[in-house]
This record gives C-alpha cells, structure tokens and sequence, in this order.
C-alpha cells in the first residue's frame, strides 16, 4: 500500500501513477487518484494492477495548477472492490489513508446518524465525512481537518483534498509513514522516498502526530499538541 500527492503545475496524472509505481514493491489490490483543477474534480479507480488505472486515465490530462492526491491499498476493512478503492469522496472533498482507524465504527456510527452517506466498507471513509462535518459547521478548512484528526485513533498516514480549499493538500501522519518533498513551489508527499527521489531538492520525514497543510508553496505542520512547530518556505532561489 502507499500514498503519493503532489501540488503544482506539472502533469499530476503522470506524477502520481509514476510515484504509485515506485512504491509497487509495497503490496496493493486496488489503486486510484484524485485532482482538483480550479474548481474541476476528477478522480479514477481500478482494481488490480496499476496497468488498469493507467488505461482508464489515458485520455484525463491535468495540467494546469492544481492538487493532487494518489493511493494503493491494501484492503484491511472492506474487499478489493472498485468502491472501496481511494480516494473516498464525500460531497466535495477526497480522502487517501495508509493504516488503520481503530475506532472508525462508532465514528461510522455517530456520522450515519447524523445523514452522513456510506459508499464503501472501509475505515478510511470516516475520514472524509468527518472533514465535511465540521466544515459544514465552521466553513473553516484547516480547523475542520484538525478537527478531524484530533476524532482519529489507530494508524495513519492520510492527505485530503477538497472543493472547500481547492489550493490546499491536508495531511497527517501517526504510525504509518509518509514524507514531503519540494522543489521550489511544487510540494510532494509520498510514503517513502523513492518517488520522490530525483524530483524533490529536499524532504521532510513526517513524525507521528504531526499535522497540517500544503499551500503556495509552503508547509504549515502542527505537532500532537496543536502547536506550530515547523513553517517551510518555498525555495525560490531554486527557480532563478
Ligand atoms: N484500512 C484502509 C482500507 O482498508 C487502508 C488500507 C491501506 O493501508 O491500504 O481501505
């Protein structure tokens, strides 16, 4: 299983299904991605190889600004059908997790009771009604994700991305492994280094409980606590 996304103006297509191709060697059944353009929201699954979710993308170009969010998984909750696939969409935001949500059935719970919509069996789609939960309460994207994260327990590592903050990557880490790279403005996260290697000028290894966001150029990451610990600038002497 493992994780890719990328904010920037390359090709996100290509820079994801390469970077879920790099991370093969971890195990999958099931692949998929998402991209917000603008105000544009696409997303794609296939089961099986990556080979099927290269050919259902074959004619989808991405490449204007925008973000991008990429997945192999490795089914814990649910089979490896098409519809337990990530990304898991809400109703305007897309989640990816490696891990476990240990306490996703009374979450799963609390939301059905609430309206919320169930499409698959997984965990992992706790995270996204979440997110619109307390978006719809706030209209305040990083408070809602932070909101989010602090109902999440068990192991993850999981990017969200959403109509609600189209220029911005969510992301948190607790158990399950994920890193960022830059390269001047453009930011990349994956699950170990070797998609991001040649790309990226430098990383950042992601501790557990660390939390925040990706936008402009510029990480904002947050520590268990809530506290800001790290503010990475973009590297704008790389672009000269
Ligand atoms: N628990 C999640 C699922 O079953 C994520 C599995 C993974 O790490 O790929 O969908």
């Amino acid at each position: 299983c493992g994780i890719v996304g990328y904010l920037g103006t390359k090709e996100k297509k290509e820079i994801l299904l390469d970077g879920l191709q790099e991370l093969e060697y971890r195990g999958y059944d099931s692949a998929g991605i998402a991209v917000i353009e603008g105000k544009k929201l696409d997303s794609f699954k296939a089961i099986g190889k990556l080979e099927n979710l290269r050919e259902k993308t074959k004619s989808f170009h991405s490449e204007g600004f925008g973000i991008s969010i990429g997945h192999t998984r490795w089914a814990t909750h649910g089979k490896p059908t098409e519809l337990n696939a990530h990304p898991h969409l809400g109703r305007y935001s897309y989640v990816v997790h490696n891990g476990i949500i240990e306490n996703y059935q009374a979450l799963k719970e609390e939301l059905i009771s609430e309206g919320f919509n169930f499409l698959s069996q997984t965990d992992t789609e706790t995270i996204v009604h979440l997110y619109e939960k307390y978006y719809n309460q706030s209209e305040d994207p990083f408070k809602a994700f932070e909101q989010t994260v602090n109902r999440l327990e068990g192991a993850y590592a999981t990017l969200l991305i959403s109509e609600s903050a189209p220029d911005t990557i969510f992301f948190a880490k607790n158990g399950s492994p994920m890193l960022l790279g830059f390269d001047g403005e453009e930011i990349y996260f994956a699950s170990s280094d070797t998609p991001i290697i040649g790309k990226a000028s430098e990383v950042y290894y992601l501790e557990d409980g660390e939390y925040g966001y990706a936008k402009e150029g510029t990480i904002k990451l947050f520590n268990a606590n809530g506290e800001k610990s790290f503010t990475k600038q973009p590297l704008k002497a790389d672009k000269t």
